[in-house]
């Protein structure tokens, strides 16, 4: 059977939790609870603190997990004097695939904006990884009836500088700041609203065979009973999982909504 276009992608954001003795566990029972229908249907990956890739890295190769490993940020630099920040090369020497960038904890907790967002993802690019950049709009905005805008306006900033052929192998996550850690998951209506705006806005600034490929995720309190019909929506090609993803079992669960 020819693979789908758009592989589905559920990834697991862990956030500042979970150490490097527990990662090996979680890990572990992780692939236990994965069956070969699950990782049959789609790709899965985890994002620990960077304290936790090594462990990460170690289980996943030399058990050859069906699981793909993730960093939650990076730097645009190579090396340097960034008291406390993570090179791009650092995470690809230890076999990271994908990495987030642009994270709203981080756009709103640390400043990241836009340009840096898309430094962010062409370094992630230029060192064989593919990005997952986030975008999505605050309470306010959806309110005042400018989400289209907003989101429009950080996808076309911070996928700025990156080819077709990038933004066609890319990841995008929409996550309304909303629906983050609150309980109060978009309906998979309006999930399927800004994927298909940001599917267009792609085909029209980076090409058809771009917008065909790029995978978008929705983000926001996805849990194993919401999973389904969030998945469902046709633009909405995987999740990124923040609180549901700590407990194996409930990462497995939001997988085989997409296998069942
Ligand atoms: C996230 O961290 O990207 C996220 C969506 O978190 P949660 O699932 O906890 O809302």
């Amino acid at each position: 059977m020819p693979e789908p276009a758009r592989r589905p992608l559920i990834s697991g954001n862990w956030k500042m939790n979970i150490n490097h003795l527990e990662t090996i566990q979680v890990v572990q029972k992780l692939a236990y609870r994965l069956t070969p229908a699950d990782t049959g249907a789609a790709d899965v990956s985890i994002h620990p603190p960077f304290t936790s890739l090594r462990s990460a890295q170690t289980v996943i190769d030399s058990d050859e997990l069906p699981i793909s490993l993730g960093a939650q940020n990076c730097h645009w630099e190579a090396s340097g004097a960034f008291t406390g920040e993570i090179s791009p090369v650092m995470l690809a020497k230890l076999n990271v695939r994908y990495v987030i960038v642009g994270h709203s904890e981080r756009r709103q907790m640390m400043g990241e904006d836009d340009v840096m967002v898309s430094r962010k993802a062409g370094a992630v690019f230029a060192n064989g990884m593919v990005p997952i950049v986030c975008v999505g709009e605050t309470l306010d905005e959806r309110e005042a009836g400018t989400t289209a805008a907003v989101v429009s306006g950080q996808v076309a900033a911070s996928l700025d500088g990156l080819s077709p052929a990038q933004v066609g192998a890319m990841v995008l996550a929409y996550e309304p700041i909303w629906a983050i850690g609150t309980g109060r998951n978009a309906t998979p209506e309006d999930a399927q609203e800004v994927a298909g705006i940001i599917r267009a806005l792609i085909g029209e600034r980076w090409g058809a065979p771009a917008a065909a490929t790029v995978r978008l995720q929705y983000g926001g309190s996805v849990r194993p009973d919401n999973a389904a019909e969030l998945l469902a929506a046709p633009d909405v090609d995987g999740a990124l999982v923040g609180g549901a993803s700590l407990d194996p079992d409930g990462l497995a669960a939001i997988v085989a909504a997409i296998s069942q």
